[in-house]
């Protein structure tokens, strides 16, 4: 058979430039919190396929449901009849909702599909059209969904136009309002909470007004916890309006941050909620979960897929869903997550790599490192700064830490490297990534 180098070579050649790739090779094998790559190099995964595998690499008991349902119904097309996984993932879910009023669900195959999905449902249930997202915040790769990533050109560059009646407010982060990193949060979501009544105001009355998206945690544009005073903010404006909060999870949700979505933290109630990656951790699944009041004004047939809501997906899911619960993942993931915020802290306190250091945030194991602009040491912020850019600390520290044996990734927009390592990562394993990211940083500084 066709040797690994000329498969790549393969791969190279006929296989889109359009995507991008961190590593060489080929990818084999993982298993728990590591994976092996066909030339037998083995590294530890703090990137979980960007947030997906949280119960680590092929978990047993979710790729057993996975091989029992492969072996049971594969398809079984949600518009042609429900099945088991289906029903027993909504039973799941149902009491982990961030709020009762949460209760009806349908499923897609991937986070953009439930965006659009997401979008559409705001539109019917209010019957108004506009949407305003989040400047910094990133929802997908599909129409609608790049209609409301405001992360990065890169996603919609060249191919406009996209969904119209989209509207942005900056989120409160500082470098979207080009603000230093030292100012005060309450000064962030003031302002942002500003612009939003100025929009409404001046370019989107609410009577024509939608929906607002939002991540709780800003992931691809940074990695920034939203105060829980902003999402407030943006609930009280939703009520005065009559506007939906549509709060996106997927990557921030299932246990990720230390509670079951990173909502909870606020205590503030989405109209719908958008699920994915975590869900089925591997399995391509995704959900938006509703209040029935608003689903039941959908007509059957405008909502559904060839795929969507697969029953091998949905049996992984509850599998998940159950190991969660089962295996008191939350509880490890605050542990874990206080000894990767100690162990950063530490690395940043030394003299030596403070002055590039900007910003350690996040909430669970969902968290980021904020480098200085490699303009120099301490050089504040930068709006253009990419984490793409050869120059950039971002990537120069990830590409050390490859090197050295720890699968990391920078998120798409600043210099910031994020850790997303498995919800049941060992102590040990917490250890040593945090470890080989401290000499990592080191060696790039040095
Ligand atoms: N929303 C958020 C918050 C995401 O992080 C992502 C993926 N990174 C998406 C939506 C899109 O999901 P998918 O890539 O599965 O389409």
């Amino acid at each position: 058979s066709t040797s690994a180098d000329d498969l790549c070579e393969l791969g190279r050649r006929h296989v889109t430039n359009g995507l991008g790739r961190l590593t060489e090779g080929i990818m084999a094998k993982g298993s728990g919190s590591y994976v092996e790559y066909e030339d037998g190099k083995r590294l530890l995964d703090f990137t979980s396929g960007i947030g997906v595998t949280s119960l680590g690499h092929c978990h047993p008991k979710v790729s057993q449901a996975a091989a029992e349902q492969c072996l049971t119904l594969v398809h079984a097309q949600c518009s042609i009849a429900f099945h088991k996984p289906y029903l027993q993932l909504v039973e799941r879910l149902l009491p982990v909702m961030p709020h009762p009023s949460l209760d009806s669900f349908f499923f897609w195959n991937s986070g953009s599909e439930a965006v659009e999905a997401a979008i559409k449902l705001a539109r019917v249930a209010t019957g108004r059209q506009h949407i305003i997202c989040m400047q910094g915040g990133y929802h997908g790769r599909t129409y609608g969904a790049m209609a409301v990533t405001k992360s990065k050109t890169i996603y919609s560059e060249g191919v406009f136009p996209v969904m119209p009646g989209v509207f942005s407010i900056p989120y409160p982060y500082w470098h979207q309002h080009g603000l230093p990193p030292s100012t005060p949060t309450s000064t962030l979501v003031s302002r942002s909470l500003y612009q939003l009544d100025l929009l409404l105001a001046q370019q989107s009355a609410p009577r024509d007004t939608a929906a607002i998206i939002v991540e709780p945690l800003l992931g691809e544009g940074g990695y920034v916890p939203a105060a829980p005073e902003f999402l407030q903010g943006l609930r009280d404006v939703c009520d005065k309006h009559g506007i939906l909060l549509i709060v996106d999870e997927v990557q921030s949700g299932f246990a990720r941050t230390g509670k079951f979505f990173m909502i909870e933290h606020s205590g503030v109630r989405p109209d719908i909620m958008v699920i994915a990656k975590g869900l089925a951790n591997g399995f391509p699944l995704s959900g938006v979960v509703g209040r029935k009041e608003h689903t039941d004004k959908l007509k059957p047939g405008t909502m559904g897929g060839t795929y969507a809501g697969n029953a091998v997906s949905c049996a992984a899911a509850v599998a998940v869903a159950d190991v969660i619960k089962g295996e008191n993942i939350l509880a490890n993931v605050q542990d874990r997550s206080r000894e990767l915020f100690d162990s950063l802290e530490a690395l940043r306190s030394d003299p030596d790599v403070f002055p590039y250091i900007l910003d350690v945030r996040g909430a669970g194991l969902m968290v980021a490192v904020e480098f200085s602009s490699p303009n120099g040491p301490g050089a504040q912020f930068d709006p253009v700064t990419k984490a793409d850019s050869p120059k950039s600390l971002a990537s120069r520290v990830v590409k050390a830490c490859i090197d050295k044996g720890l699968l990391i990734m920078t998120t798409s927009a600043y210099e910031v490297v994020r850790f997303i390592p498995p919800l049941n990562i060992s102590h040990q394993d917490l250890k040593k990534g945090a470890e080989i990211f401290g000499q990592a940083v080191r060696q790039v500084l040095r």
